[in-house]
């Protein structure tokens, strides 16, 4: 299911998949929000509050591409694991499910036209065989900019527990954004950067389902991608690049003294199962590519 973006024609486009307003717990009008994002340069928006859908995706401009969506929690009683999904593109007028199981959540999705991601399983307390046990979404939230206030907005400890078992599933970053002005960093703290052919909801539906993109808190990577036996992946100036495969395989690159890395590259056989990409920067922030399967 995996396309390498690094290898398909199209261009960057940066998007947060993940949006909260007054139209549940967040502290921003969905105009005030949709002018933060535009402000900021972003060219995909998706509103998403709790068990509301938006209706925002006739506001779409050349420039930015606004999707309607909501966050659906799955139904936990008598003990059962606790899942939030971010359900994208669904259409406005649906009936959001009132407890649900949590693959009737995506099952639901993709009936209304849209698809959904897996939300801050850090968060939700889900271990691997919760994670395990969903299918059919399009991604799981490897960083979510709102779980900051906690200290548990990265899961990839749990991105790679899903990998490690043969899940094939893309890992995606979001601002999960709850306050007026980014209190707390969870404001512009992680996207996504979708290689599409245009912007537009399809084209953003597809790059999800095929994994054609990769996430980032700040750090840009160039190019990753397989050659000659070898791993490797250039990015923007990083303390430390990571290339990391299943289980124990895996290679570290930190940077000595005050310099800094542009690459890594690392021989990788089938043992790895996977390889995926990991650069950190001077400021600690993350960038994450999908795994290339070997
Ligand atoms: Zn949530
Ligand atoms: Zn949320």
């Amino acid at each position: 299911m995996f396309v390498n973006p690094f290898r398909q024609q199209g261009n960057w486009y940066r998007g947060n998949l993940h949006t909260h307003t007054r139209a549940s717990d967040g502290q921003a009008s969905v105009e005030e929000r949709i002018r933060q994002y535009r402000n900021e340069g972003y060219d995909v928006l998706a509103i998403t509050d709790h068990g509301v859908t938006s209706e925002v995706a006739d506001f779409s401009t050349d420039e930015m591409l606004l999707l309607d969506g909501v966050e659906v929690s799955s139904a936990a009683s008598g003990g059962a694991p606790f899942y939030h999904f971010v359900c994208l593109n669904v259409h406005p007028d649906a009936t959001v499910p009132g407890s649900p199981s949590p693959n009737d959540v995506i099952a639901w999705a993709k009936k209304e036209g849209g698809e959904s991601l897996l939300a801050h399983p850090y968060w939700s307390g889900n271990d691997a065989q919760d994670l395990l046990a969903v299918h059919g979404h399009v991604g799981v939230e490897v960083y979510n900019a709102g779980c900051r206030n906690i200290n548990k907005a990265c899961s990839s400890v749990h991105w790679d527990n899903m990998l490690n078992k043969g899940a094939r599933t893309p890992g995606i970053a979001v601002d999960d954004v709850h306050s007026a002005e980014g209190q707390g960093g969870d404001l512009f703290g992680g996207w996504v950067m979708l290689k599409m052919p245009e912007l537009s909801a399809p084209a953003v539906l597809e790059a999800l389902r095929t994994g054609c993109h990769y996430c980032s808190c700040g750090p840009r990577v160039l190019d990753f991608g397989l050659l000659e036996g070898k791993a490797y992946v250039q990015c923007e100036p990083a303390r430390e690049v990571h290339l990391m495969g299943a289980n124990w395989h895996g290679l570290s690159c930190c940077a000595r003294g005050d310099g800094l890395l542009r690459e890594a590259q690392a021989e990788v056989d089938a043992e790895w199962k996977y390889v995926r990409a990991e650069v950190v920067d001077a400021e600690g922030r993350r960038a994450w590519t999908n795994p290339i399967y070997l």
